[in-house]
């Protein structure tokens, strides 16, 4: 554990007094017992004299609207726009982390951007974007930040949107998807040792999240996982993941396989070649899977939406921009009337693939 908690102290939610004095954080699985002045591994969950507290509520690590296809999710409000946001600290370890100089970020001057959840669900509506994504890092080690601003979100008709590995404990995962319309969540791997080794976590958590998301919430649910070349991305390994979404989730779970790129401490490793991402998706197919995307990489069948009735083209990409529409005012095939799973605007949004930097104004 490390010492001296600084920054915004906010009451944290989802923790108990141990009988040894300890105080245990109950957010995520590493259940954290921490003596005081000390704090969890995400480092911005603290205990202060006899409670936990929460270091980063209310200061963001920056605002940028992005297209909602970026987070990805590509059968929700396609096209659209979706204020994004982190702050920082993240609950696992992965060592070939792609976005570590805020998920590991330790200074809390970082964070440099002061935002309410008020002011951050204003700025939303004022940009047009139709959701805010709670993103860059984990949104589980902000909850309470997370939760507050999802609710003025609402207040304003914004959807909202996790992007996370998923790995949190039970209450905290109820408490926090009651907030959420919508989450990509990652599932790093498909084995056991992977999420030992190179996340210093549990796949059987991140798949008792998946499961609780399809089956007990309306949060509409897609899947990515990063395919890093020798470590998660051989065929046996791909064909068990899908078939264990096919078979636990159903076959209208969108998965996403992306391209890895060397970073953090995992630089020895190359690019994933665009090769490996159509053989994971060919494979999740053949498993019965029916809509698999490829990302990172320039791959516009892997990238569009087909139906799974004839085949007709629904959403056309080019990277992130839209390029073709097949769907009718309700979200079905305008060729032969099936519907297309997930949550569709009667036309698709023109936000392209631009990113827009934004500051909150003071
Ligand atoms: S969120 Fe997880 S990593 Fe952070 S203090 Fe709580 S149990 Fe520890």
């Amino acid at each position: 554990m490390n010492a001296e908690p600084q920054g915004a102290l906010f009451p944290a939610r989802h923790w108990h007094m141990l009988a040894d004095g300890r105080i245990q954080c109950d957010v995520c699985p590493r259940y954290c017992k921490l003596n005081d002045g000390q704090r969890g591994l995400c480092f911005v969950r603290a205990r202060a004299g006899d409670h936990l507290v929460l270091t980063t509520y209310g200061r963001s690590s920056g605002f940028c609207v992005d297209p909602i296809e970026k987070k990805p999710l590509n059968h929700f409000l396609p096209g659209t726009p979706v204020l994004s946001f982190g702050t920082a600290g993240c609950n696992l370890t992965c060592k070939f982390c792609q976005n570590w100089d805020i998920s590991k970020a330790r200074e809390i001057d970082r964070l440099n951007d002061a935002a309410s959840p008020a002011q951050i669900a204003a700025m939303a509506a004022q940009l047009n974007c139709r959701s805010v994504a709670y993103t860059y890092n984990d949104p589980v080690v902000f909850l309470e930040y997370a939760i507050d601003t999802a609710i003025s979100c609402r207040q304003h008709g914004l959807k909202n949107v996790a992007v996370t590995a998923g790995y949190i404990g039970a209450a905290a995962r109820r408490e926090f998807f009651a907030h959420m319309d919508a989450a990509n969540v990652d599932l790093k791997a498909f084995t056991e040792d992977f999420y030992h080794q190179l996340c210093g976590g549990h796949l059987s958590d991140v798949l008792e999240t998946l499961v609780y998301l399809k089956h007990e919430t309306s949060v509409w649910l897609e899947i990515t996982t990063l395919l890093i070349p020798g470590k998660n991305d051989s065929d046996d390994e791909l064909a068990a993941l899908a078939a264990w979404v096919a078979k636990e989730l159903g076959p209208d779970v969108p998965l996403h396989f992306t391209a890895f790129h060397p970073d953090w401490k995992l630089r020895e490793i190359g690019n994933t070649p665009a090769a490996t991402l159509g053989r994971a998706r060919a494979i999740a197919r053949a498993a019965g899977l029916r809509y698999v995307y490829t990302g990172n990489v320039h791959d516009e069948a892997g990238g569009s939406t087909f139906c799974h009735g004839c085949g007709a083209t629904l959403i056309g990409r080019d990277w992130y921009r839209l390029t073709a529409w097949g769907l009718n005012a309700d979200g079905a095939c305008r060729a032969c009337g099936t519907a297309l799973p997930g949550l569709f605007d009667p036309r698709p949004g023109d936000w392209g693939r631009k990113r827009l930097p934004v500051r909150l104004k003071r």
